[in-house]
């Protein structure tokens, strides 16, 4: 595993993701939009991956949380009631020499200005409100303003009494969601660490008031072991408590679950337990009630709220960062993603060993054998070396290859990505045999 405080990694993981073709700066015929990323084919498969690989250990695998997907925009009166208009704010300072601007609480030294060096150039800080506002149709009026969410949590919220009624759920129980948040950010940075638009996936898991601290505890665990389980290295991971001044407006307790970045270590997931105060404000500036009514004991109270909230696409950096190795192998240097399974962009390949007319048909055949069960990719360019090296390079976990002998033999050969080791497969059973490597 490549050292994580090694300086040059965060620039190959950038250059990587450009040139292999997981994330693109944005509009870049256009000179580029600051901050702002596309996902390129193989960026778009594994940021898909990491949704669906949360989306599975928070609804599919349990029996207690259910999923929805809820409006971008919203109305004042939501941000109104969750204190964003108020309190999602960060202060802002312009340098009166060079004029960039900071968000004062990230400044290591509040006396120096890191891109010009100047003490004392700082200005008076300003309270910056973080959410985009737009217009809703075609007239710019007060009336029309609405807002991007700046967080996907919301709309749990509002929809606690439909779920509730829909589903027939009693706490403890959970509301999921996976979707885009927008921020304002003042200082976006470090690639798609900070951005202004990025996606969340986030629950919202409602339980008896007196069970918070408990929840807290368990949701802490259990998000902390799903980074581990998906080949993020242990020791560069832990969790951190928020202090008393750090907590947000609604929160009894927040623990940051940090990964050790190349810059040091920073905010992966945050898990908060947000008591009852969403529900209570929503009841109270809707007119609703929004409360859980126990028909066999007659209680009735409204639930307090562990979140655990991850950004999807700082995740993937993370698994970007943590997958990335330099090796020599038979006196050749490699790059390899050693992503997990489930993560990488595609879990196989098909590579004929050369684009001979005759290996071609059996090779689409066992394309089309395999394409049903795993995202693989189909390549026949190039030398077998050169392309075993962009699978190893792209983080694709295993690679069948087509020969002469498979003619005779109806065999091929699957090499996996970590040990190299090659082993011959019949065709009739090569998924079965992927199945069991890939443990998927
Ligand atoms: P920070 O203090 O870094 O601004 P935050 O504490 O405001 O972050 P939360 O509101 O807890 O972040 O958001 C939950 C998660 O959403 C974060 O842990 C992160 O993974 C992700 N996230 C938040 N803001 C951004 C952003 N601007 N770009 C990418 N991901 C983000």
């Amino acid at each position: 595993m490549s050292d994580q405080s090694d300086p040059g990694l965060f620039d190959k993981i950038v250059n990587l993701s450009k040139r292999r073709g997981f994330v693109f700066p944005s509009a870049e015929i256009y000179g580029g939009f600051r901050s702002t990323y596309d996902y390129g084919p193989l960026g778009a498969l594994m940021l898909r991956n990491v949704k669906d690989a949360w989306f599975r250990s928070m609804v599919q695998l349990r029996d207690d949380v259910v999923a929805i997907d809820a409006a971008i925009l919203s109305p004042p009166a939501i941000w109104e009631a969750s204190g964003h208009l108020e309190n999602f704010n960060d202060p802002m300072v312009d340098c009166r020499n060079c004029n960039e601007r900071f968000r004062e609480d990230q400044l290591e030294d509040p006396d120096t200005c890191p891109n010009c060096g100047a003490k004392g150039s700082f200005t008076e800080a300003r309270q910056f409100n973080l959410m985009f506002k737009t217009y809703s149709g075609p007239v710019e009026s007060d009336a029309a303003v609405t807002y991007l969410r700046p967080e996907t949590a919301q709309g749990m919220f509002v929809n606690f009494m439909n779920v509730l009624t829909t589903t027939r759920r009693r706490p403890p129980f959970g509301i999921a969601q996976v979707g885009k948040s927008f921020r304002n950010e003042i200082t976006p940075q470090n690639f798609i660490f900070r951005t202004r638009e990025f996606e969340q996936m986030e629950l919202e898991y409602f339980v008896p008031p007196d069970e918070g601290a408990q929840w807290l505890e368990y949701w802490c665990t259990a998000r902390l072991n799903w980074y581990v389980e998906l080949g993020i290295p242990r020791e560069k991971l832990r969790l951190r408590a928020h202090d008393a001044d750090e907590l947000s407006h609604y929160s009894a307790g927040t623990f940051d679950v940090e990964f050790l970045y190349p810059w040091g270590w920073g905010e992966l997931e945050g898990i908060a337990n947000r008591t009852d105060y969403d529900l209570t404000q929503h009841a109270k500036h809707s007119g609703e009630r929004l409360e859980y009514f126990d028909q066999a004991t007659g209680e009735r109270y409204v639930p307090h709220v562990i979140e655990p909230s991850a950004g999807a696409t700082r995740t993937m950096m993370a698994f970007l960062l943590a997958a990335y190795d330099e090796e020599e192998v038979r006196g050749e240097r490699r790059t390899v993603l050693r992503l997990h399974p489930l993560i990488a962009p595609y879990q196989t390949a098909v590579l004929p060993l050369s684009k001979n007319e005759r290996l071609v048909p059996v090779s689409r055949e066992v394309f089309d054998l395999v394409k049903p069960n795993f995202m693989t990719e189909y390549d026949e360019t190039q030398s077998i070396g050169r392309r075993y090296r962009r699978q190893d390079e792209i983080g694709t976990p295993t690679a069948i290859t087509v020969d002469f002998d498979t003619l005779e033999d109806k065999s091929v050969t699957i090499r996996d990505r970590d040990s190299m080791d090659q082993v011959r497969v019949p065709i009739d059973s090569v998924v079965d045999a992927l199945r069991r490597r890939l443990g998927l």
